[in-house]
C-alpha cells in the first residue's frame, strides 16, 4: 500500500543517484537514475550524482567514467556537483572525508558510537555459534560501554567504529511499501566506519544525504534492509527525516534475477550494439512506471512534465527485450536520412564485405536508407543490404522460382526482363519509370510475383530484401543487367 510522503515545498525536492563505481552502469541503476531525475524535474527540484567510492578495493576510476559517460549519453544530467572539477563533476565520497570525520567524532564524543576491537575471526565465530543455536545473527558488542581510558590503552589494536544501536522498534513509511516496522535489536551494533577517516556504506550515505539536503531517497528495494540502519544513524545525529521510495527489482521474463542473457548487460553494451538513447529511456521508464494510458512512446522532454509518482508500480518490472527492440525500431524509423547515415556508417564499416572507397557518399546514403525501417538495432546494419557490396551473389537457383514456376519458365521470364531493361534509356532508368514499365509488364501475368520475385532475387540473392525498383536504381543499368545475366547462367547449370 502506498503511503503519503512527507510534504516538500515546491522547488525544494532534492533527489540523487548514488552508484558505486564497482561495475559499469547497470540497466537497473540507469532506471533508478531516470526515475530520480524525472522526480526532480517534475517538481522543479534538483538531481544529484554521487559516486560512492568508499570501498577502495572494489572501486575503479574506469567504472566511474563509464557511469558518467553513459548517464550523459542517456540525457540523465545532474544539476549539481562540487565547486571544482567542471560542469559534470560528480560528488565523490573519497573527497568528503573531512565531513564524515566530524560526524563520527560527534557520535564518539556523545558516547553514541564506540570502538569495537573484535577481530574478523571472533565475529565469524560468534555468527557460527548463533547459527548453531538458531538465534539471530548479530553483534551486540561487549566493548560498547568501555571506559575511554581502556579504549586508549587498546588504541594500537585493530578496531572499527560501531553505533551503540538502541534496542527499539524502527518505524518508517515507504511510498511503495507502505509502513515498514523493524526490530532494531536484530541488527546488533551497526558498523559505521573502519576508522575515523574511512566511513562504511550506511554511515556515509546518511551523512551525504543530510549534507546534500536530499529529501527523497529512491533506490532499488535491495536497499530496504539498510534503511532501518540508516534511520538509526540519522536519529543518533538528530538529522532530518527523508522520504523513501524502494523500487521493485527488475526480473527476466521467467521471473528470475536478470542474467547476462536477459538484460543484465551494462548500458554501454546496449549502446555498443546500436540501441538509441531515446529508445532506452522509453524502455526504462516503462519498466516500473505505468502512465495510466495506452501511450507507449515517451521522450525525456515530455516525461519531465508528465511523470507522476503514483504511476510507480508496486510489483516487479519485467525485462522484455522484444519490447526494447520494437521501441528502438520505432525510433530508428523516425530519425532523418542524414542522422541515420551518420549513425549507421560506423556499423557498416565494421562488416567484412564492405569497402568504403568503392562507394560515393550519395550512393551509401541511398543504400542505408533502405535499411532504416527494416532493422531493430544498428548492429544489424548491412544484414539486408549486403548484396549491394558483393560482386558475386551466392544463393540457390531454386530461390528464383516463384511459387510453382519451374526452371524453364523462370529462365524465360528473366530473359524477357533482361531484354526490356536493356532497352530502357539511361535517362529513364529511375525508380518511377522502372516501376511503371515493369508493373505494366508484370500485369500480364496472373500475379505480379511471376515477374517481380525472380527479378528481386536475381538482384539481391535474398528471400527478403528491399524492393526491386529501389535496388535497380542504386545498382544502375549495367549492374542490374549483369545480375540478371548471372541468374540466367545459374539456371543453365544442371540442378
Ligand atoms: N551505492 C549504492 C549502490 O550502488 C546505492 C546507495 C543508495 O542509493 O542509498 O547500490
Amino acid at each position: 500500500m502506498k503511503t503519503e510522503p512527507i510534504k516538500i515545498e515546491p522547488g525544494h525536492l532534492r533527489a540523487r543517484i548514488a552508484p558505486s563505481p564497482t561495475g559499469a552502469l547497470h540497466i537497473g541503476t540507469a532506471r533508478t537514475a531516470l526515475f530520480n531525475f524525472l522526480l526532480a524535474r517534475r517538481f522543479g527540484g534538483k538531481f544529484i550524482l554521487r559516486i560512492e567510492d568508499t570501498d577502495l578495493s572494489r572501486s575503479d576510476k574506469k567504472y566511474e567514467k563509464d557511469i558518467i559517460e553513459n548517464l550523459k549519453w542517456l540525457g540523465i544530467i545532474w544539476d549539481e556537483g562540487p565547486d571544482k572539477g567542471g560542469p559534470y563533476a560528480p560528488y565523490r565520497q573519497t573527497e568528503r572525508t573531512d565531513i564524515y570525520r566530524n560526524y563520527i567524532q560527534k557520535l564518539l564524543d556523545q558516547g553514541l558510537a564506540f570502538y569495537c576491537f573484535h577481530s574478523q575471526k571472533e565475529l565469524d565465530e560468534e555468527k557460527k555459534n548463533q547459527l548453531i543455536q538458531k538465534i539471530p545473527q548479530r553483534h551486540i558488542c561487549s566493548f560498547r560501554d568501555l571506559d575511554i581510558n581502556e579504549v586508549k590503552k587498546k588504541s594500537k589494536k585493530k578496531s572499527i567504529i560501531r553505533l551503540k544501536t538502541p534496542q527499539k522498534i524502527v518505524n518508517f513509511s515507504d511510498f511503495l511499501k507502505g509502513q515498514v516496522v523493524f526490530d532494531a535489536s536484530l541488527l546488533g551494533d551497526i558498523a559505521l566506519s573502519k576508522d575515523i577517516e574511512t566511513p562504511l556504506y550506511n554511515f556515509a550515505v546518511v551523512i551525504d544525504d543530510f549534507t546534500m539536503r536530499i529529501n527523497y531517497v529512491m533506490r532499488g528495494e535491495d536497499h530496504l534492509s539498510n534503511t532501518p540502519k540508516q534511520i538509526l544513524i540519522q536519529e543518533a545525529l538528530e538529522l532530518d527525516k527523508v522520504n523513501y521510495i524502494h523500487l521493485p527489482l527488475i526480473f527476466d521474463p521467467n521471473r528470475k534475477k536478470l542474467s547476462k542473457r536477459f538484460g543484465a548487460a551494462s548500458v554501454a553494451e546496449y549502446r555498443r550494439v546500436g540501441y538509441l538513447p531515446e529508445a532506452l529511456i522509453n524502455f526504462l521508464v516503462l519498466m516500473g512506471w505505468n502512465p495510466g494510458t495506452n501511450q507507449e512512446i515517451f521522450n525525456l522532454e515530455g516525461l519531465e512534465k508528465d511523470f507522476f509518482l503514483e504511476g510507480l508500480q508496486t510489483s516487479a518490472a519485467v525485462f522484455n527485450i522484444e519490447k526494447l527492440n520494437w521501441l528502438n525500431g520505432e525510433y530508428l524509423k523516425k530519425i532523418n536520412a542524414d542522422k541515420f547515415y551518420e549513425l549507421a556508417l560506423p556499423y557498416l564499416e565494421k562488416k567484412k564485405f564492405f569497402e568504403k572507397r568503392l562507394f560515393s557518399k550519395e550512393k551509401l546514403e541511398k543504400i542505408l536508407i533502405l535499411e532504416k525501417a527494416r532493422i531493430s538495432k544498428l548492429n544489424e546494419v548491412g544484414e539486408s543490404i549486403d548484396f549491394f557490396f558483393k560482386k558475386t551473389l551466392i544463393y540457390p537457383a531454386s530461390l528464383l522460382f516463384w511459387q510453382k514456376t519451374d526452371k524453364k519458365e523462370t529462365k524465360e521470364i528473366l530473359t524477357r526482363l533482361k531484354k526490356i531493361i536493356s532497352e530502357i534509356s539511361d535517362r529513364k532508368f529511375n525508380p518511377d519509370n522502372l516501376k511503371n514499365l515493369l508493373f505494366n509488364e508484370a500485369g500480364k501475368f496472373e500475379n505480379k510475383g511471376y515477374l517481380l520475385w525472380p527479378l528481386r532475387v536475381a538482384l539481391s540473392g535474398k528471400k527478403n530484401s528491399p524492393g526491386p525498383f529501389e535496388i535497380m536504381d542504386i545498382l544502375g543499368k549495367k549492374d542490374t543487367l549483369q545480375r540478371i545475366a548471372s541468374a540466367i547462367k545459374k539456371l543453365n547449370l544442371p540442378a
